[in-house]
């Protein structure tokens, strides 16, 4: 079986400044990858790449046998990328329903919906008429995860989801976890928590200095593996 997922020998970066050297990553359906490393390692860079969001120097993107690298974020999207970038933005005169609404623009036919958006996170049920300008972090960053959600992505890519937030809010964003993935859903997630990084995902990749330094099996690897490779005393 191929890969949903393949970045190929991928060089990426802004203007002059490379941040990405050579990453060759794999996802396989279903799975839920999570990586790790410091501030600045280059993971929402990587994110970025893979939504399109930024065109690599040089590599490749294949996503579900197609070679995506020269197309935009919103064709990607249409074909199934969804990306939750860090720091929310959603459109804050607008309802938390409306800016839900927004997420369904990929046009993409699947499970979710208002109502399965709102059973799997009630934290944004009850704040479904409420302009998004007025919510708490923790609500908003529920509310773009939904938005995301309502594309019925085959990949979600959630960046740094729970940073800042308390951790009961964490909790709650973390309860729509199981019904993302019953659905098959491919899940890369970054989060600065390694604990719970190692408690929800089936592979990590470390990332170090823009280049990946160790991936394995999440039961195969210890939290000190990981902790060597996040701060490259490995
Ligand atoms: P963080 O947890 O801080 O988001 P990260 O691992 O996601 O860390 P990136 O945000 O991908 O790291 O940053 C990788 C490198 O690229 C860093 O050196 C960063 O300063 C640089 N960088 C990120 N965004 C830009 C940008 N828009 N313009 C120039 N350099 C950038």
């Amino acid at each position: 079986m191929s890969a949903l997922l393949s970045v190929e020998n991928v060089d990426a970066g802004y203007g002059d400044f490379q941040a990405l050297f050579g990453i060759d990553l794999e996802v396989d359906e279903g799975e839920l990858l999570a990586l790790v490393g410091a501030n600045g390692a280059g993971k929402s860079t990587l994110l970025r790449t893979i939504a399109g969001a930024l065109k690599p120097f040089g590599g490749t993107v294949r996503f579900a046998g197609q070679d995506v690298t020269a197309e935009p974020d919103l064709r990607r999207a249409r074909k199934g990328i969804g990306l939750v970038p860090e720091g929310r933005r959603l459109f804050p005169s607008l309802t938390v329903e409306e800016n839900l609404q927004v997420g369904a623009a990929t046009g993409r036919k699947g499970p979710w919906d208002l109502a399965k958006v709102y059973e799997a996170m009630p934290l944004v049920a009850d704040r479904r008429t409420r302009r998004a300008a007025r919510l708490s972090g923790g609500e908003q960053q529920a509310v773009a995860i939904g938005r995301a959600l309502m594309g019925n992505p085959r990949l979600l890519l959630l960046d740094e989801v729970s940073l800042g937030l308390a951790p009961l809010v964490v909790d709650q964003l973390y309860t729509a976890l199981p019904s993302i993935r019953a659905d098959g859903t491919t899940v890369i997630l970054v989060e600065q928590d390694l604990n719970r990084t190692l408690a929800v995902a089936d592979h990590i990749a470390c990332v170090l200095e823009g280049r990946i330094v160790l991936t394995g099996r999440a039961d195969g690897i210890t939290r000190d593996q990981v902790t060597a490779a996040y701060f490259g005393t490995g």
